[in-house]
Parts: structure tokens; sequence; C-alpha cells
């Protein structure tokens, strides 16, 4: 689904450059559930933007479902981005002034899908995050938790290919971390290929994969039952 080949990228500031990705050898198959970890700074953001067609890498190359990546221009990388992605943030994201359930069904209204599927879809997705009841409420009116499962509702509602999630529980308690992480397990459960950043090495052991970014490189990267097994050698 994804793979990327010896990516770089350095950010420029004036004079200087920070070499943020040093060289990044990365796949992930359909249907797998992998934690980007890495403690702050280490460039997990960098590298979700440029998987997540937000950014480009200056070398290195990039298929995402097959499909190359680098260079396309701004029309055709938007369209791939609606297509194939869907995003979570740390801070949710939400239009303050619409409702969970117009919130969710926005991608569908950018891409042109008729009023009864978007309707329709969004409340199939709500439902998915357990929020059916809740569909007419603003974001105000939502907890945290709640917050971010609408957003996931909305990045998943048009269905892509994968699931991108950067930092999904950095805003919430550890109670309703593990809440949101169980739903990102079972859409996962339902085949969906999801990478989450985080720093918080609980959140990435309810992955099934680590990866672990140091200083712009992968250190480490494994199942996650390897990963437990070696903590009690
Ligand atoms: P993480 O998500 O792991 O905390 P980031 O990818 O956000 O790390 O950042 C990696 C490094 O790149 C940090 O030193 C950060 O300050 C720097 N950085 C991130 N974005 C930019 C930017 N747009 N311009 C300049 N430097 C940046
Ligand atoms: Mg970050």
């Amino acid at each position: 689904m994804i793979e990327i080949k010896d990516l770089h990228k350095s950010y420029k500031m004036g004079s200087n450059s920070l070499h943020v990705l040093k060289g990044i050898d990365f796949s992930v198959k359909e249907g797998e559930l992998v934690a980007i970890m890495g403690s702050s700074g280490s460039g997990k953001s960098t590298l979700l933007n440029i998987l997540g067609m937000l950014d480009e890498a200056d070398t290195g190359s990039y298929f995402l479902d097959n499909v190359p990546i680098k260079g396309l221009n701004e029309t055709k990388a938007a369209q791939y981005r609606n297509k194939f992605l869907g995003f979570v943030f740390q801070s949710f994201n939400l239009i303050n002034y619409k409702t969970a359930i117009e919130n969710v069904a926005l991608p569908l209204y950018y891409q042109r899908k008729k009023r009864k599927e978007r309707t329709d879809k969004a409340i199939e997705y709500l439902g998915k995050v357990g929020l059916a009841e809740w569909a007419t409420h603003l974001p105000s009116e939502l907890s945290g938790g709640q917050k971010q499962r609408v957003a996931i509702a909305r990045a998943l509602a048009a269905d892509p290919k994968v699931l991108l999630a950067d930092e999904p529980t950095g805003a919430l308690d550890s109670k309703t971390s593990y809440e949101v992480m169980d739903i990102i397990q079972n859409i996962n459960d339902e085949g969906k290929t999801i990478l989450v950043v985080t720093h918080e090495p609980d959140i990435a052991d309810m992955c099934k994969r680590i990866v672990h970014l140091k200083d712009g490189v992968i250190v480490e990267d494994k199942k996650v039952e390897q990963v437990r097994a070696s903590q009690y050698v």
C-alpha cells in the first residue's frame, strides 16, 4: 500500500538547513496497523505529512497503492489525496459551526456526492464510532474523546485506502485515549490500513507494528509481539 525508499527531507531556514529525515526506507501492506514512535522533534509529523501528500520529500521515492507520488501537479495530488487518504489530528480540526453529521459529510460534499448518500454515509460512520445519537450536536457540545471520534468518522467517510493519524490521543486523558485507540483497532479489524504517530509507548503498544524513529532514521521496526517479548529479556 505504501512504499518509500531512501527518503530525505530538510527544512531551509534562512541560510541554514535542518536535515530532518535522513534516508527512510519503509513499506506498509494493506490492512496493517502501524505506530510511528519517537520523541518530540524526531521527524514523525514530517514523515506523516509526506506520506499524506501534505508535503514533499527532497529526494527518494514514494509509491502509494502503486502510484508514484513524487512530482505530481497540485490538482493531481489533491485528487489522489482525497481518494487515497484520510487524516486525523491531535487538535481534531472540526468545523465549529457545523454539527457532527455535517462535519462527517464534508469530504463527501467535496467529492460531489448526492445529499442522500452524504447523509447515509455520515450516519453510518457516526454509528461506527458510537456517536449516532450525537449527530446533530455541535463540536462545542462534545467531549474531547467524542470530538476525536467525529474526526475519525469524517476521515473515513470517503472510504480512503489509508488512515493517517498524527498524535490522535495527544489531547486526551489516558482513559479516553484507550477508547479512541479501541475504535482505531476496530476500524483496522475491518481491514483499513492505519498509521498512528505517537510518542506514547502505551498507545504504540495498541498497534500491531511499531516503527521507531530517532534523529531522522528508523532505528527499530518490529511486530508488537516482538517488542513485548524483548522487554522481558
Ligand atoms: P515530531 O512530529 O516527531 O515531533 P517534526 O516532524 O514535527 O517532529 O519535526 C522535526 C524537526 O523539524 C523539529 O526539529 C522541528 O522543529 C523541525 N520542523 C518541523 N516542521 C518545520 C518547518 N515547517 N520548518 C522548519 N522546521 C520544521
Ligand atoms: Mg509531531
